[in-house]
Parts: structure tokens; C-alpha cells; sequence
């Protein structure tokens, strides 16, 4: 071998060390940039990842999520007696109360989807609603709902766009965000990350998760957990530039008799339903999937996989009471 050769060869070696070197430090470098954070906020567990090559902007976009989840939190919860949420329950009955930007745009999006899903998202779910306390195994009895129903109706939340004003029609009348707040707010949390130059990024909240854009080359994985236990995965799909939605009948409910009595109620019998014990939707914002998961909970498989697939920007992934899974029909290719 010639003097020659042998110096080409241990030039490649070298080059190719340097390259090794290079991807490893690469590698360990991209990993170091992502960074994640979890809280308690909005009665859920809050998670969000990001990846930036600057630390102190990774900190800043987690902290600016956990902010936008907090704010809703103060202005959407029914647990917080100082929120525009409680405050309508208390008084919009009497009298014309005005609300912020962000409650006055969900209160007219929620009235648009009840009319979308024929009635089965109805934020006055909660004149009935209200009755149940799942960690207390509360629950009304016939009567209570029958005195109760007929205050479920959206028709009887009358929204004025002129000056954000809200006034309840009916003296019973109480409103729940639970089936689409987590969703808006997520979807405004992954509003602040692009805005901070953010491109890739995880938000869940609960039940509701949105990605931006993938995870490096490589898609996200999103569970499905299996509805009688929570250690297992039903499904797991790939997604970027996306957002998943599930409804269960186990995130909140207890036991009487064998019969479990869980968060989802139908607004025509102020009762839980039992066709289905699990609803993912897919499609390009949380909001709407989170009002969809629990639209076509309410449903059931016929209605709420035939409403979806007349959507064309959205997916569902329904498990039935005896835990087959049914796809819509963008899936199905
Ligand atoms: P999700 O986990 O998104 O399915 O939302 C369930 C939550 O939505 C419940 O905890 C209630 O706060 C609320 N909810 C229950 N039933 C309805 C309904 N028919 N329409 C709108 N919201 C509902
Ligand atoms: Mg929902």
C-alpha cells in the first residue's frame, strides 16, 4: 500500500470521526433543546413541551402557556366564585351582564356548535348538571331533573354582540364550559408559542392536545387510553400540525348499583349516556374537537360518526359499550 494511500485513508478516518462526533453532539444538543413542563390548573394535569435553542425562550413559551391556562381558569371556571363564568350563573338571569372578549367568543361558539350537533352540545347542560358532584357521589333524583329540565336550551342564552352582554331567558338557567374550554385554551396557548417563534411544540390539557408542527423529522405519538384501564393505550397515532380531542365516560364518575354515573349528560334527559365509553376527534384546532368529543359522546356511534364524516377537516375514533373501535370514514383507507 502506498505512503499515498494510507494518508487518504487515515484523512477519511479522521473525517469520519469528526461526522460521528458531530451528529452525537448534534443529537444530544437537539434533545437538550427540548424542554417540558407540567402543572395542575383547570382541574386537569397541564403539559406542554418545546423545542428552541434558547433556554430562556423554552422558559419563557412554558411559562406563557401555563399564564393563558391560568387566565382562562379565572375567567371560565364555575369553582371560582369570582369568575365571569359564576358570575353569569348568578345573575344574568336578572339582569344583561357584560363579559370579556374571550367568554363572549366561546359563549357564540358554543351556540353555533349546539346548533351544528342538533342540540347534544348544550352548555346548559349544566341547569341539570349542576346537581351531580362526582367526587361527593351526588347525583339528583328524578324529580330534581324534572324541575330542572326545561331550563336546558342554548336558545335561552342571548348573547349581544354591540356591547358583549349575555342574558339568560330562563330563571333556572345554568351554563358549563367543561366540554370546550380546555380546547380554546389550549388552542390560544399554541397561539403564544408561534408568536414567540416556537415551531415545534406539545400542549395537552386533560383530554385535549395540539401539536405544532412534528417532533424533528419524526411525527408525534398520541395515546388513546383504553377506558377500563388507564395503564393501558387503546390506540396510539402518529400526528404533526394537529390536535386530538377525547371524551371518556372515566375521567369523572362514581358507582351506584352497577351503574356508573359519569360527566357526559344528555340534554334532552339531564342523565349520563351509555352508547359509547370513549370519543376521539382529530382535526386542525382543539376547540372544536373538544366540543365534538363530547357532541359525539352524546350522540352515540350512528349520529355522531355520520355528523363527522360530513365534516370534512375532522376524524373520530369511537370505542362502543362493548369496546369495539369504529373509525370515520377518513380513516378507514
Ligand atoms: P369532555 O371531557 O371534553 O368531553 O367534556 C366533558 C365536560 O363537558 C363535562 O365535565 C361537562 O363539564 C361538560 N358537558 C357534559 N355534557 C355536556 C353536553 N351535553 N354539552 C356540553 N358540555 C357538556
Ligand atoms: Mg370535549
Amino acid at each position: 500500500m502506498s505512503r499515498q494511500s494510507i494518508s487518504k485513508k487515515r484523512i477519511n478516518t479522521q473525517i469520519l470521526v469528526i461526522l460521528m462526533f458531530c451528529t452525537l453532539a448534534m443529537s444530544g444538543q437537539s434533545f437538550s433543546q427540548w424542554e417540558e413542563r407540567s402543572a395542575a390548573i383547570m382541574g386537569t394535569n397541564i403539559r406542554a413541551e418545546v423545542y428552541h435553542e434558547s433556554e430562556q425562550l423554552r422558559n419563557q413559551a412554558l411559562s406563557a402557556v401555563m399564564m393563558q391556562m391560568e387566565e382562562i381558569n379565572q375567567l371560565m371556571s364555575p369553582y371560582i366564585d369570582s369568575s365571569e363564568l359564576s358570575l353569569l350563573n348568578r345573575e344574568a338571569a336578572t339582569r344583561k351582564v357584560v363579559v370579556s372578549d374571550e367568554l363572549f367568543y366561546l359563549l357564540a361558539l358554543s351556540a353555533r356548535l349546539s346548533e351544528l350537533t342538533k342540540g347534544a352540545f348544550d352548555i346548559t347542560f349544566a341547569s341539570v348538571g349542576y346537581m351531580y358532584d362526582y367526587k361527593e357521589q351526588q347525583r339528583p333524583d328524578q324529580a330534581q331533573i324534572d324541575g330542572k329540565l326545561q331550563a336546558i336550551d342554548y336558545r335561552h342564552v342571548q348573547l349581544d354582540p354591540a356591547n358583549n352582554s349575555v342574558r339568560f331567558a330562563h330563571h333556572d338557567l345554568k351554563i358549563d364550559l367543561g366540554g370546550i374550554a380546555k380546547g380554546y385554551a389550549v388552542d390560544l396557548a399554541i397561539e403564544r408559542l408561534k408568536a414567540l417563534g416556537i415551531e415545534h411544540a406539545l400542549v395537552t390539557a386533560g383530554g385535549d392536545t395540539r401539536l405544532l408542527g412534528d417532533r424533528l423529522g419524526k411525527p408525534w405519538i398520541v395515546g388513546i387510553r383504553d377506558p377500563r384501564d388507564e395503564e393501558k393505550q387503546a390506540v396510539v397515532i402518529p400526528l404533526e400540525s394537529a390536535a386530538m380531542s377525547t371524551s371518556g365516560d372515566y375521567e369523572r364518575y362514581f358507582e351506584e348499583d352497577g351503574k356508573r354515573y359519569h360527566h357526559i349528560i344528555s340534554p334532552r334527559t339531564g342523565e349520563s349516556v351509555y352508547e359509547v365509553q370513549s370519543v376521539s376527534i382529530i382535526g386542525p384546532e382543539s376547540v372544536y374537537n373538544d366540543a365534538l368529543s363530547t357532541a359525539v359522546f352524546v350522540m352515540g356511534l350512528e349520529n355522531g360518526i355520520g355528523l363527522i364524516n360530513g365534516l370534512p377537516e375532522f376524524e373520530a375514533i369511537v370505542m362502543d359499550n362493548e369496546r369495539r373501535m369504529h373509525y370515520s370514514s377518513g380513516l378507514q383507507q
